[in-house]
């Protein structure tokens, strides 16, 4: 993975007291993900980093969209994405992550790259099905002629004979 210097975080010089950050993840940021399934968005990360002698907290809010492909018509679209994460930084001897929401950092690191943990948040946040949007009147905004020969590939599968064979060998299972 490439690392960018906007996604670090220089908590060693850092003063006591909260940090506001913003982030912004968009086509550069996913592409330092090699083998990213999305490699394109546009999504705003508000981090706000309160520091304190013994850790350091950070709350994310995450909110944007991520270009997916449809899972119907596979067409790409924008699917929305929100959600808040938040991380507690302790210092230690080791790097170790302790739960989801506690990491240990050696207490000698002068910076942390939070590159990784915005792609898994922001990541995390698509649903498993990814559809494109109903419209207004409920109708699929999918490719229509896409879903004409679904539609299409569907009739013939049902209309041929094999099938409903094949069919009823599966259920005899
Ligand atoms: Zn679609």
């Amino acid at each position: 993975m490439k690392h960018s210097r906007e996604y670090i975080l220089p908590i060693d010089g850092l003063s006591l007291g909260k940090h506001e950050y913003k982030f912004v993840l968009d086509r550069a940021f996913f592409a330092m993900f090699e083998y990213s399934e999305i490699t394109n968005g546009n999504v705003e990360v508000d981090l706000l980093l309160h520091k304190q002698e013994s850790m350091i907290e950070l709350f994310f809010k995450i909110n944007g969209e991520l270009e997916v492909a449809c899972d119907r018509c596979a067409d790409e679209f924008f699917e929305p994405v929100a959600g808040e994460n938040e991380l507690i930084l302790k210092f230690g001897e080791a790097f170790e992550e302790e739960t989801d929401e506690i990491l240990i950092i050696p207490t000698e690191q002068h910076q942390f790259d939070i590159s990784h943990l915005l792609y898994e948040y922001t990541i995390l946040l698509l649903p498993l099905r990814k559809v494109h949007p109903e419209d207004a009147n409920g109708n699929s905004t999918c490719n229509p002629e896409v879903i004409e020969k679904l539609n299409h590939m569907n009739h013939v599968e049902s209309a041929d004979p094999r099938w409903e064979a094949l069919r009823n060998l599966k259920s005899k299972n």
